[in-house]
């Protein structure tokens, strides 16, 4: 939008009906008082400002103006009759104008001259935007570098630890073995294989994050018995958590279509975490059920919970709850694979949770829809 600044309501006028028959949107003000008032609430391309004006003049108005920032951007022409000495050519240029035209005004240059102002404004607009988006895109990279370097620390540690325990049973069992000792064999074997599995998921994951990048997480989809697959995943979890009971809520007596090994992984992830992030109890309750020709799965823990800002980003590749991060081992991946395997199962995952009260994480999904492992 322009705005003419001028306190002879004729010059108004007539300036105002030629630039509004050109298409421009324009402003006026009869003096620099009203100028400055309306620059504060609106923002313009251009202001065309005569210079003579009883009480402030054009001069003290662009003065005025520079200061403003949300004028930061506006060209200011000036007009005037009288002035047009050098001196006063200058100073219009230094109190803050682009350009000085004297009157009588050439309608037709000054025409030429508002359109070059918009097209500069134009240009300047899309810099600035490109230049806003830009800087969020260095944001961005570098914060994903940031969180790259982190994750590979972690993920360093976190595959050092179940190595270090492996080397340390070998070493405990070449001893065993060389005093004949096979009882103590046996354990250690155990313990080692335990470590090596621990060992093996993790590897596991980490492959899966690489697929899911490059877009090669392959399906492997046919019917199978979904209540099956829950009585098996509730004995191997027992197995290794004997502390924890998981109570089955419901059933679902049906075939599933979809990939058997990768909804067991899910619901693995769903109970680990559940035993994990509750310390200090000792059950677990997984409901199941079907409705609608969808499938109910959910996992629900009485532990740490989390804050409602924190379970936006729990499916995130990469996110831990930064204040349990370092009481809890993990990689902040298990919950993205989750998310990605329901995802390509055209099912939904999500969480309910309270801080400090427990979780509960949960999936629907069609229970004979036979979509595209390619989705
Ligand atoms: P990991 O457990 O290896 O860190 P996940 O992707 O499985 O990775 O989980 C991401 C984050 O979500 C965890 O670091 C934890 O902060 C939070 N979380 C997951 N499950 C639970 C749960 N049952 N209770 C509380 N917090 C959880």
């Amino acid at each position: 939008m322009i705005l003419i600044v001028d306190d002879t309501p004729e010059n108004l006028i007539s300036l105002k009906k030629v630039l509004e028959k050109h298409d421009f949107e324009v402003d006026t003000a009869s003096s620099g008082e009203e100028a400055l008032k309306k620059v504060l609430k609106n923002s313009y391309v251009l202001i065309i400002l005569d210079v003579q004006m009883p009480g402030m003049d054009g001069f003290e108005v662009a003065e005025a103006i520079s200061g403003y920032s949300k004028a930061k951007d506006t060209a200011i022409i000036f007009l005037s009759a009288a002035n047009t000495e050098f001196r006063f050519i200058a100073k219009g240029y230094s109190s803050g104008g682009l350009d000085y035209i004297t009157k009588p005004v050439d309608i037709n240059i000054l025409l030429l001259k508002v359109k070059t102002f918009y097209r500069i404004y134009d240009q300047n607009r899309k810099l600035n935007e490109m230049q806003k988006s830009l800087i969020e895109e260095i944001e961005f990279r570098k914060e994903a570098e940031r969180k790259k370097d982190e994750f590979i620390s972690i993920a360093s540690h976190e595959l050092k630890t179940p190595l270090t325990s492996v080397k340390g049973y070998v070493q405990l069992l070449e001893r065993s073995a060389k005093k004949g000792d096979h009882v103590t064999v046996q354990k250690h074997l155990e313990k080692a294989q335990l470590q090596l599995e621990k060992l093996n998921n993790l590897i596991a994951d980490l492959l899966d994050i690489s697929k899911i990048e490059s877009g090669k997480l392959k399906f492997n989809k046919q019917d199978f018995q979904i209540d099956t697959l829950i009585d098996n995943v509730i004995e191997i979890m027992h197995q290794s958590n004997p502390e924890f009971t998981i109570i089955k809520k419901g059933s679902a007596h049906c075939s599933i279509y979809g990939d058997e090994m990768r909804i067991e992984q899910v619901i693995v992830n769903f109970l680990t975490n559940a035993i994990k992030y509750s310390p200090g109890t000792d059950t677990i309750e997984l409901q199941v059920s079907v409705k609608d020709d969808q499938l109910y799965i959910g996992v629900k823990d009485s532990g740490i919970g989390m804050l409602p800002e924190q379970l936006n980003h729990v499916f995130d590749k990469f996110y831990r709850v930064e204040e349990t991060s370092q009481r809890f081992q993990g990689l902040g991946i298990g919950l993205y694979i989750s998310a990605e395997i329901i995802r390509r199962h055209g099912g939904q995952i999500g969480v309910n949770s309270e801080y400090g009260k427990g979780s509960t994480f949960y999936f629907f999904m069609p229970i004979n829809l036979q979509t595209d492992s390619s989705l």
